[in-house]
Protein backbone atom coordinates (compact mmCIF):
# COMPACT_ATOMS: atom_id res chain seq x y z
CA UNK A 1 0.00 0.00 0.00
CA UNK A 2 1.42 2.91 -0.91
CA UNK A 3 1.40 6.26 1.14
CA UNK A 4 -0.64 9.40 -0.55
CA UNK A 5 2.42 11.28 -2.33
CA UNK A 6 1.53 14.41 -0.24
CA UNK A 7 1.98 12.48 2.94
CA UNK A 8 5.13 11.31 1.97
CA UNK A 9 6.32 14.83 0.97
CA UNK A 10 6.02 16.03 4.58
CA UNK A 11 7.89 13.10 5.86
CA UNK A 12 10.57 13.84 3.95
CA UNK A 13 10.99 17.15 4.14
CA UNK A 14 10.88 17.09 7.73
CA UNK A 15 13.84 14.20 7.66
CA UNK A 16 15.52 16.44 5.36
CA UNK A 17 15.58 19.13 7.67
CA UNK A 18 17.34 16.79 10.24
CA UNK A 19 14.48 15.39 12.51
CA UNK A 20 12.70 12.22 12.75
CA UNK A 21 9.22 11.92 11.03
CA UNK A 22 6.17 9.05 11.10
CA UNK A 23 2.99 8.16 10.48
CA UNK A 24 1.37 7.79 13.37
CA UNK A 25 -2.28 6.04 15.43
CA UNK A 26 -4.77 4.87 13.54
CA UNK A 27 -3.01 4.87 9.93
CA UNK A 28 -0.27 2.49 10.87
CA UNK A 29 -2.75 0.07 12.77
CA UNK A 30 -5.60 0.59 9.89
CA UNK A 31 -2.14 -0.31 7.13
CA UNK A 32 -0.85 -2.79 9.50
CA UNK A 33 -4.64 -4.55 8.89
CA UNK A 34 -4.19 -4.03 4.90
CA UNK A 35 -6.91 -1.02 5.09
CA UNK A 36 -6.70 1.93 3.41
CA UNK A 37 -6.68 4.48 6.73
CA UNK A 38 -9.27 7.41 6.58
CA UNK A 39 -6.84 9.99 7.32
CA UNK A 40 -2.76 9.96 8.31
CA UNK A 41 -1.57 11.49 11.33
CA UNK A 42 2.17 12.79 11.13
CA UNK A 43 4.58 12.81 14.54
CA UNK A 44 7.95 14.35 14.22
CA UNK A 45 10.68 15.00 16.51
CA UNK A 46 10.51 18.51 15.79
CA UNK A 47 9.34 21.32 18.06
CA UNK A 48 6.68 23.74 17.36
CA UNK A 49 8.83 26.11 15.92
CA UNK A 50 10.76 23.98 14.23
CA UNK A 51 7.59 22.97 12.01
CA UNK A 52 6.92 26.10 11.37
CA UNK A 53 10.19 26.88 9.75
CA UNK A 54 10.00 23.43 7.64
CA UNK A 55 6.75 24.02 6.32
CA UNK A 56 7.19 27.87 5.99
CA UNK A 57 6.68 28.40 2.33
CA UNK A 58 3.09 26.19 2.62
CA UNK A 59 -0.24 27.15 4.02
CA UNK A 60 -0.58 26.13 7.07
CA UNK A 61 -3.23 26.22 10.35
CA UNK A 62 -1.45 27.06 13.70
CA UNK A 63 -4.04 27.10 15.61
CA UNK A 64 -3.01 23.94 17.77
CA UNK A 65 0.79 24.99 17.74
CA UNK A 66 0.24 25.51 22.00
CA UNK A 67 -0.38 21.95 21.72
CA UNK A 68 2.52 20.96 19.36
CA UNK A 69 0.12 20.26 16.46
CA UNK A 70 0.92 21.95 12.98
CA UNK A 71 -1.78 21.40 10.04
CA UNK A 72 -0.52 21.51 6.84
CA UNK A 73 -2.98 22.46 3.98
CA UNK A 74 -2.67 19.34 1.11
CA UNK A 75 -4.43 18.88 -2.17
CA UNK A 76 -5.71 15.39 -0.29
CA UNK A 77 -6.92 18.12 2.82
CA UNK A 78 -5.20 19.31 6.33
CA UNK A 79 -2.64 16.54 7.73
CA UNK A 80 -1.83 17.43 11.23
CA UNK A 81 1.42 17.06 12.54
CA UNK A 82 2.29 16.95 16.22
CA UNK A 83 5.20 16.86 17.98
CA UNK A 84 6.50 14.10 20.30
CA UNK A 85 4.88 14.75 23.32
CA UNK A 86 4.83 13.32 26.85
CA UNK A 87 1.81 13.90 29.32
CA UNK A 88 1.84 14.94 33.07
CA UNK A 89 -0.11 14.11 35.47
CA UNK A 90 -4.17 14.18 34.92
CA UNK A 91 -6.42 15.41 37.78
CA UNK A 92 -9.77 15.71 35.74
CA UNK A 93 -9.73 11.89 34.74
CA UNK A 94 -9.53 13.66 30.99
CA UNK A 95 -6.73 16.32 30.37
CA UNK A 96 -3.41 16.47 30.96
CA UNK A 97 -2.41 19.39 33.44
CA UNK A 98 0.54 19.94 30.70
CA UNK A 99 1.95 18.20 28.05
CA UNK A 100 5.44 18.21 27.12
CA UNK A 101 7.80 17.76 24.35
CA UNK A 102 10.18 15.53 23.64
CA UNK A 103 12.91 14.50 21.60
CA UNK A 104 12.04 10.01 21.86
CA UNK A 105 9.52 8.71 19.89
CA UNK A 106 9.31 5.90 22.49
CA UNK A 107 7.64 8.37 24.97
CA UNK A 108 4.97 9.58 22.47
CA UNK A 109 3.88 6.26 22.55
CA UNK A 110 3.93 5.23 25.56
CA UNK A 111 1.37 7.96 25.58
CA UNK A 112 -1.23 6.45 23.66
CA UNK A 113 -4.49 4.68 24.82
CA UNK A 114 -3.70 0.88 23.28
CA UNK A 115 -0.93 -0.78 22.12
CA UNK A 116 -2.34 -0.87 18.40
CA UNK A 117 -2.75 2.68 18.33
CA UNK A 118 0.68 2.79 19.57
CA UNK A 119 2.86 2.26 16.47
CA UNK A 120 4.79 4.49 14.29
CA UNK A 121 6.54 4.22 10.29
CA UNK A 122 8.56 6.08 8.68
CA UNK A 123 8.39 6.71 4.97
CA UNK A 124 10.50 3.84 3.81
CA UNK A 125 7.74 1.46 5.90
CA UNK A 126 9.73 0.45 8.96
CA UNK A 127 7.75 0.27 12.03
CA UNK A 128 8.34 1.01 15.38
CA UNK A 129 6.20 -0.63 18.13
CA UNK A 130 7.66 -0.77 21.75
CA UNK A 131 4.68 -1.88 23.20
CA UNK A 132 3.91 -5.26 21.20
CA UNK A 133 1.05 -3.46 18.91
CA UNK A 134 2.13 -5.91 15.97
CA UNK A 135 1.24 -8.53 18.07
CA UNK A 136 -1.61 -7.64 19.47
CA UNK A 137 -3.19 -6.73 16.49
CA UNK A 138 -2.51 -10.38 14.90
CA UNK A 139 -4.14 -12.04 17.95
CA UNK A 140 -7.10 -9.57 17.75
CA UNK A 141 -6.56 -7.49 21.32
CA UNK A 142 -7.22 -4.12 22.90
CA UNK A 143 -4.73 -3.51 25.35
CA UNK A 144 -3.83 -0.56 27.61
CA UNK A 145 -0.28 0.46 26.93
CA UNK A 146 1.48 0.31 30.37
CA UNK A 147 -0.78 -0.08 33.49
CA UNK A 148 -4.20 -0.62 32.58
CA UNK A 149 -5.32 0.88 35.61
CA UNK A 150 -3.57 4.38 36.09
CA UNK A 151 -4.03 4.38 32.22
CA UNK A 152 -7.77 4.44 32.56
CA UNK A 153 -7.81 6.76 35.33
CA UNK A 154 -5.71 9.65 33.84
CA UNK A 155 -8.15 9.42 30.93
CA UNK A 156 -11.42 7.75 31.68
CA UNK A 157 -12.95 8.51 28.40
CA UNK A 158 -10.41 5.48 27.10
CA UNK A 159 -12.56 3.04 28.97
CA UNK A 160 -15.13 3.86 25.73
CA UNK A 161 -12.68 4.77 23.45
CA UNK A 162 -11.51 1.02 24.05
CA UNK A 163 -15.09 -0.29 23.73
CA UNK A 164 -15.53 1.46 20.22
CA UNK A 165 -12.19 -0.48 19.00
CA UNK A 166 -13.25 -3.63 20.52
CA UNK A 167 -16.70 -3.10 18.44
CA UNK A 168 -15.32 -1.89 15.26
CA UNK A 169 -12.74 -4.17 15.16
CA UNK A 170 -14.16 -7.50 16.70
CA UNK A 171 -10.91 -7.59 18.75
CA UNK A 172 -11.34 -9.03 22.40
CA UNK A 173 -10.06 -6.86 25.65
CA UNK A 174 -7.69 -7.65 27.41
CA UNK A 175 -8.19 -9.28 30.69
CA UNK A 176 -6.05 -7.06 32.76
CA UNK A 177 -7.18 -4.23 30.76
CA UNK A 178 -10.95 -4.58 30.60
CA UNK A 179 -10.79 -5.61 34.65
CA UNK A 180 -9.40 -1.81 35.18
CA UNK A 181 -12.28 -0.03 32.37
CA UNK A 182 -14.73 -1.78 34.91
CA UNK A 183 -13.07 -0.89 38.45
CA UNK A 184 -12.83 2.76 36.77
CA UNK A 185 -15.40 3.15 34.95
CA UNK A 186 -17.44 5.34 38.00
CA UNK A 187 -14.76 7.92 36.47
CA UNK A 188 -16.47 8.14 33.28
CA UNK A 189 -18.92 10.34 35.50
CA UNK A 190 -16.38 13.11 35.08
CA UNK A 191 -16.74 12.94 31.16
CA UNK A 192 -18.78 15.39 29.31
CA UNK A 193 -22.04 13.73 27.62
CA UNK A 194 -20.91 14.54 24.13
CA UNK A 195 -18.04 13.14 24.47
CA UNK A 196 -19.22 10.02 25.29
CA UNK A 197 -22.24 9.71 22.94
CA UNK A 198 -19.48 10.16 20.48
CA UNK A 199 -17.96 7.53 21.44
CA UNK A 200 -21.26 5.46 22.11
CA UNK A 201 -21.94 6.23 18.15
CA UNK A 202 -18.91 4.38 16.86
CA UNK A 203 -19.71 1.61 19.74
CA UNK A 204 -23.01 0.40 18.31
CA UNK A 205 -22.24 1.14 15.09
CA UNK A 206 -19.20 -1.20 15.09
CA UNK A 207 -19.52 -5.03 14.10
CA UNK A 208 -19.25 -6.66 17.49
CA UNK A 209 -21.67 -4.37 18.92
CA UNK A 210 -23.75 -6.94 20.52
CA UNK A 211 -21.18 -9.04 21.84
CA UNK A 212 -18.83 -6.01 23.74
CA UNK A 213 -22.12 -4.52 25.22
CA UNK A 214 -23.12 -7.95 26.64
CA UNK A 215 -19.05 -8.42 27.61
CA UNK A 216 -18.88 -4.66 28.77
CA UNK A 217 -22.21 -4.48 29.92
CA UNK A 218 -21.42 -3.26 34.03
CA UNK A 219 -18.86 -0.91 31.67
CA UNK A 220 -22.31 0.75 29.50
CA UNK A 221 -24.49 0.54 32.85
CA UNK A 222 -22.46 3.21 34.08
CA UNK A 223 -23.13 5.66 31.08
CA UNK A 224 -26.55 3.73 30.23
CA UNK A 225 -27.92 3.08 33.81
CA UNK A 226 -31.62 3.16 31.86
CA UNK A 227 -30.66 0.37 29.29
CA UNK A 228 -32.31 -3.25 29.27
CA UNK A 229 -30.02 -5.10 27.53
CA UNK A 230 -31.21 -8.43 26.62
CA UNK A 231 -33.76 -7.81 23.91
CA UNK A 232 -31.54 -4.67 22.54
CA UNK A 233 -28.55 -7.33 21.69
CA UNK A 234 -30.71 -9.54 19.51
CA UNK A 235 -32.24 -6.37 17.51
CA UNK A 236 -28.89 -4.92 17.35
CA UNK A 237 -27.54 -7.72 15.62
CA UNK A 238 -30.44 -7.51 12.71
CA UNK A 239 -29.94 -3.48 12.49
CA UNK A 240 -28.44 -1.69 9.82
CA UNK A 241 -25.12 0.24 10.55
CA UNK A 242 -26.81 3.67 10.80
CA UNK A 243 -26.62 5.24 13.92
CA UNK A 244 -30.10 6.31 14.47
CA UNK A 245 -31.10 3.07 14.15
CA UNK A 246 -28.64 1.05 16.07
CA UNK A 247 -29.74 3.69 18.93
CA UNK A 248 -33.53 3.13 18.18
CA UNK A 249 -32.94 -0.32 18.59
CA UNK A 250 -30.88 -0.30 21.55
CA UNK A 251 -32.88 1.97 23.70
CA UNK A 252 -36.51 0.14 22.11
CA UNK A 253 -36.86 -2.07 25.41
CA UNK A 254 -37.21 0.81 27.41
CA UNK A 255 -39.70 2.63 25.68
CA UNK A 256 -40.04 5.75 24.48
CA UNK A 257 -39.97 8.32 28.03
CA UNK A 258 -37.05 6.48 28.88
CA UNK A 259 -35.07 6.39 25.25
CA UNK A 260 -35.60 10.54 25.75
CA UNK A 261 -34.16 10.80 29.01
CA UNK A 262 -31.29 9.32 27.83
CA UNK A 263 -30.97 11.29 24.26
CA UNK A 264 -31.65 14.92 26.33
CA UNK A 265 -29.05 13.78 28.82
CA UNK A 266 -26.28 12.59 26.31
CA UNK A 267 -26.76 16.15 24.58
CA UNK A 268 -27.91 14.58 20.80
CA UNK A 269 -28.84 16.96 18.13
CA UNK A 270 -32.39 17.45 17.67
CA UNK A 271 -32.81 15.72 14.71
CA UNK A 272 -31.35 12.89 15.89
CA UNK A 273 -32.99 12.66 19.20
CA UNK A 274 -36.42 13.07 16.80
CA UNK A 275 -35.22 10.41 14.35
CA UNK A 276 -34.72 7.81 17.05
CA UNK A 277 -37.92 8.70 18.99
CA UNK A 278 -39.92 8.44 15.98
CA UNK A 279 -38.27 4.89 15.20
CA UNK A 280 -38.95 3.78 18.74
CA UNK A 281 -42.26 4.88 18.48
CA UNK A 282 -43.48 3.48 15.28
CA UNK A 283 -41.65 0.32 14.82
CA UNK A 284 -44.31 -1.99 16.91
CA UNK A 285 -47.07 -0.93 14.82
CA UNK A 286 -45.75 -2.32 11.21
CA UNK A 287 -47.07 -0.75 7.87
CA UNK A 288 -49.85 -2.64 6.55
CA UNK A 289 -48.58 -4.01 2.96
CA UNK A 290 -51.04 -1.78 1.24
CA UNK A 291 -50.13 1.03 -1.37
CA UNK A 292 -52.73 3.12 0.78
CA UNK A 293 -51.26 2.36 4.13
CA UNK A 294 -47.87 2.98 3.01
CA UNK A 295 -48.81 6.53 1.50
CA UNK A 296 -50.86 7.75 4.84
CA UNK A 297 -47.87 6.50 7.04
CA UNK A 298 -44.94 8.13 4.97
CA UNK A 299 -47.62 11.39 4.94
CA UNK A 300 -47.25 11.36 8.58
CA UNK A 301 -43.75 10.27 9.60
CA UNK A 302 -42.21 11.17 6.32
CA UNK A 303 -40.65 9.05 3.52
CA UNK A 304 -37.37 9.20 3.96
CA UNK A 305 -37.87 8.23 8.17
CA UNK A 306 -40.33 5.31 6.57
CA UNK A 307 -37.99 3.92 4.61
CA UNK A 308 -35.60 3.84 7.25
CA UNK A 309 -38.01 2.56 9.84
CA UNK A 310 -39.32 -0.05 6.93
CA UNK A 311 -35.94 -2.37 8.26
CA UNK A 312 -37.72 -3.19 11.67
CA UNK A 313 -40.24 -4.67 9.84
CA UNK A 314 -38.07 -7.54 7.61
CA UNK A 315 -36.37 -6.94 4.55
CA UNK A 316 -39.43 -6.61 2.05
CA UNK A 317 -38.69 -4.59 -0.71
CA UNK A 318 -42.08 -3.84 -1.15
CA UNK A 319 -42.00 -0.60 1.47
CA UNK A 320 -39.26 0.50 -1.14
CA UNK A 321 -41.04 0.32 -4.45
CA UNK A 322 -44.61 1.87 -2.85
CA UNK A 323 -43.14 5.12 -1.67
CA UNK A 324 -40.97 4.96 -4.92
CA UNK A 325 -44.49 4.47 -6.95
CA UNK A 326 -45.43 7.08 -4.74
CA UNK A 327 -42.87 9.17 -5.27
CA UNK A 328 -42.99 9.21 -8.76
CA UNK A 329 -47.00 9.63 -8.97
CA UNK A 330 -46.02 13.03 -7.27
CA UNK A 331 -48.35 11.53 -4.53
CA UNK A 332 -49.30 13.94 -1.63
CA UNK A 333 -46.43 12.60 0.70
CA UNK A 334 -46.27 16.66 2.60
CA UNK A 335 -48.37 19.69 3.05
CA UNK A 336 -46.03 20.57 0.19
CA UNK A 337 -47.82 18.19 -2.45
CA UNK A 338 -51.27 19.52 -1.57
CA UNK A 339 -53.50 21.02 -4.14
CA UNK A 340 -54.43 23.75 -2.48
CA UNK A 341 -52.47 26.16 -0.36
CA UNK A 342 -52.97 28.65 2.71
CA UNK A 343 -53.83 31.38 0.44
CA UNK A 344 -56.32 29.50 -1.34
CA UNK A 345 -57.79 28.63 2.05
CA UNK A 346 -57.58 32.07 3.32
CA UNK A 347 -59.47 33.12 -0.41
CA UNK A 348 -62.59 31.24 1.31
CA UNK A 349 -62.32 33.41 4.55
CA UNK A 350 -60.63 31.60 6.74
CA UNK A 351 -57.89 33.91 9.16
CA UNK A 352 -55.56 33.01 11.61
CA UNK A 353 -54.92 29.33 13.17
CA UNK A 354 -58.17 28.14 10.94
CA UNK A 355 -56.08 28.40 7.98
CA UNK A 356 -53.62 25.68 9.32
CA UNK A 357 -56.44 23.81 10.92
CA UNK A 358 -58.29 23.38 7.46
CA UNK A 359 -54.81 22.39 5.35
CA UNK A 360 -54.47 19.55 7.65
CA UNK A 361 -58.04 18.54 7.48
CA UNK A 362 -57.66 18.13 4.04
CA UNK A 363 -54.46 16.47 4.47
CA UNK A 364 -55.38 13.73 6.47
CA UNK A 365 -58.57 13.23 3.59
CA UNK A 366 -55.86 12.95 0.61
CA UNK A 367 -53.47 10.56 2.76
CA UNK A 368 -56.31 8.23 3.43
CA UNK A 369 -57.72 8.75 -0.16
CA UNK A 370 -60.94 9.79 0.72
CA UNK A 371 -60.45 12.68 -1.59
CA UNK A 372 -58.37 12.79 -3.95
CA UNK A 373 -55.78 15.54 -4.53
CA UNK A 374 -57.62 18.09 -7.00
CA UNK A 375 -57.77 21.77 -5.94
CA UNK A 376 -61.74 22.25 -6.90
CA UNK A 377 -62.53 18.86 -4.71
CA UNK A 378 -60.78 20.09 -1.78
CA UNK A 379 -61.84 23.47 -1.91
CA UNK A 380 -65.29 22.51 -2.01
CA UNK A 381 -65.20 20.04 0.49
CA UNK A 382 -63.80 22.84 3.32
CA UNK A 383 -66.28 25.44 1.61
CA UNK A 384 -68.95 23.34 4.21
P1 LIG B 1 -9.96 6.35 14.09
O1 LIG B 1 -9.74 5.42 12.94
O2 LIG B 1 -11.25 6.14 14.79
O3 LIG B 1 -9.67 7.80 13.78
P2 LIG B 1 -7.60 6.57 15.65
O4 LIG B 1 -6.76 5.52 16.29
O5 LIG B 1 -6.96 7.39 14.58
O6 LIG B 1 -8.89 5.86 15.16
P3 LIG B 1 -8.10 9.06 16.99
O7 LIG B 1 -9.15 9.39 18.00
O8 LIG B 1 -8.15 9.72 15.66
O9 LIG B 1 -8.11 7.48 16.82
O10 LIG B 1 -6.71 9.35 17.68
C1 LIG B 1 -5.47 9.24 17.01
C2 LIG B 1 -4.42 8.60 17.90
O11 LIG B 1 -4.18 9.41 19.04
C3 LIG B 1 -4.82 7.25 18.47
O12 LIG B 1 -4.48 6.19 17.56
C4 LIG B 1 -4.01 7.18 19.75
O13 LIG B 1 -2.68 6.82 19.48
C5 LIG B 1 -4.01 8.62 20.21
N1 LIG B 1 -5.14 8.94 21.13
C6 LIG B 1 -6.32 9.50 20.81
N2 LIG B 1 -7.09 9.68 21.89
C7 LIG B 1 -6.37 9.24 22.94
C8 LIG B 1 -6.60 9.17 24.35
N3 LIG B 1 -7.75 9.58 24.88
N4 LIG B 1 -5.61 8.68 25.13
C9 LIG B 1 -4.43 8.28 24.59
N5 LIG B 1 -4.16 8.29 23.29
C10 LIG B 1 -5.12 8.77 22.46
MG1 LIG C 1 -7.92 9.11 13.58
Amino acid sequence: MQIPKEIDEILRRLESAGYEAYLVGGCVRDRCMGKEPHDYDVTTSAFPNEMKRVFITERVIETGLKHGTLTVLTAIGGVEITTFRQEGSYSDHRHPDQVQFTRALKEDLARRDFTVNAMAMDRRGVIADPFGGQADLADGIIRCVGDPRRRVEEDALRILRGLRFSSRLGFAIAEETAAAMEEKAPLLHFIAQERIFSELCGLVLGKDCAAVLHRHRRVVQTVLPELSLDGALERLKGTPAKETLRFAALLMDSGEETAGVVLSRLKVPTAFRKEVLLFIRESPKPCEKTKKAVHARCARIGAEAFLKLAVFWGKDEFYAQTVAELKKEKACLSLKELAVDGKDIQALGYSGTAVGQALNILFEKVITEELPNQKELLLSYIKK
